[in-house]
């Protein structure tokens, strides 16, 4: 379904459509992280709800094509920029800008004829010290997630979560027990290797998450060379902190960790509903994602006319939105399923 109609409702004209495939820029032909295939995608991150395997070209950040190679195929036709590069698509001008979410994620700014939009993609706003900085572009079409859209998800900073996680880790280390901890393999992972390897480097994971290590450290990213888990005896296991793609209590590649405390760490430990969810001892409140502070933040700095809001709480808070006097509208309504998010 087209969104054409949506310009001359609102008097300006939208340099977006929201269609069945995803977030299309018109005047350039192109689609940003499009859910069905596409001749040209214009990938944000990584993330399988974001990056879907099939389009024809590929699009993407510098730190996004390793990662993208690894997910998708080696031999997918991939064309990467330097954050802050511009480079014109059919006359439309594009560059890819920080959005804090992972290292090389992206938002995308788009502009013709001097009307600038950007998408967001997934992003936050506090610095985590892996990923590049969250950096705030001025437009007049802003495309924000809504992931957390909630004033209920409200953060505590990375410090802290991460001076508990240790807490956690050495309680269980006293007890004997190894320390297994469930988080995304791309970005949460990341992120926890690399704060919590200051306070001590008995740090090992699970091979799917060594992989994009790899990839990323390839890639110029500073992430610690880790213990291998298969070199990691009984007698030594309880030092460990092992990371592991979901929470995984059996299989092969746990029988050296004979004794173990599980846990989780996502945005989703922030209510009980989201606890109970989870099978872990332990729940962790960490979220890759923009707390509900953080998103009202972003939406004020781009300093856009026009906010479309996608991926997640969107009727929530573009009612929210509208309330505070900003030309904000849901746009989930217009894709074709629900998209999977991915922490
Ligand atoms: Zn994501
Ligand atoms: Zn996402």
């Amino acid at each position: 379904m087209w969104f054409g109609w949506y310009s001359a409702i609102m008097g300006l004209s939208s340099l977006l459509e929201f269609t069945e495939k995803g977030i299309y820029v018109p005047k350039g032909d192109f689609y940003i992280d499009p859910i069905k295939k596409v001749k040209q995608a214009v990938i944000t991150h990584g993330h399988s709800d974001h990056a879907r395997s099939g389009n024809i070209k590929y699009l993407c950040t510098d730190l996004t094509k390793p990662v993208l190679k690894l997910r998708l195929g080696s031999k997918i036709n991939v064309q990467s920029l330097a954050f802050g590069e511009s480079f014109f698509i059919n006359g439309v001008k594009l560059s890819f800008h920080p959005a804090g979410h992972l290292p090389g994620s992206a938002q995308v700014r788009v502009e013709y004829k001097g009307h600038i939009a950007v998408i967001s993609g997934d992003y936050k706003l506090e610095k985590d010290g892996l990923a590049e900085a969250f950096e705030p572009v001025f437009c007049h079409e802003f495309v924000t997630e809504s992931t957390f859209a909630l004033p209920i998800y409200q953060w505590q900073a990375q410090e802290k979560i991460i001076a508990d996680i240790f807490t956690w880790w050495q309680q269980n280390q006293s007890e004997k027990k190894a320390s297994i901890i469930s988080a995304y393999p791309l970005g949460k992972s990341q992120r926890l290797i690399s704060a919590l390897y200051k306070y001590s480097p008995y740090i090992t994971c699970h091979p799917s998450i060594e992989n994009t290590n790899i990839a990323l450290r390839n890639a110029g990213v500073d992430i610690p060379i880790l213990d291998d888990l298969f070199s990691i005896t009984k007698n030594e296991s309880h030092r460990y902190l092992v990371l592991t793609p979901t929470i995984i209590s059996q299989g092969l590649w746990l029988q050296n960790f004979p004794h173990y405390e599980l846990a989780d760490a996502s945005g989703w430990m922030a209510t009980k509903q989201g606890r109970k969810r989870s099978t872990a001892h332990r729940h962790f409140t960490l979220s890759d994602h923009a707390d509900w502070p953080s998103l009202n933040q972003a939406v004020l700095a781009s300093q856009a006319e026009t906010v479309f809001v996608t991926h997640g709480f969107s009727d929530d808070f573009a009612r929210h939105l509208k309330e505070q006097k900003i030309n904000a509208q849901s746009i989930d309504h217009f894709f074709t399923r629900e998209r999977i998010e991915q922490e």
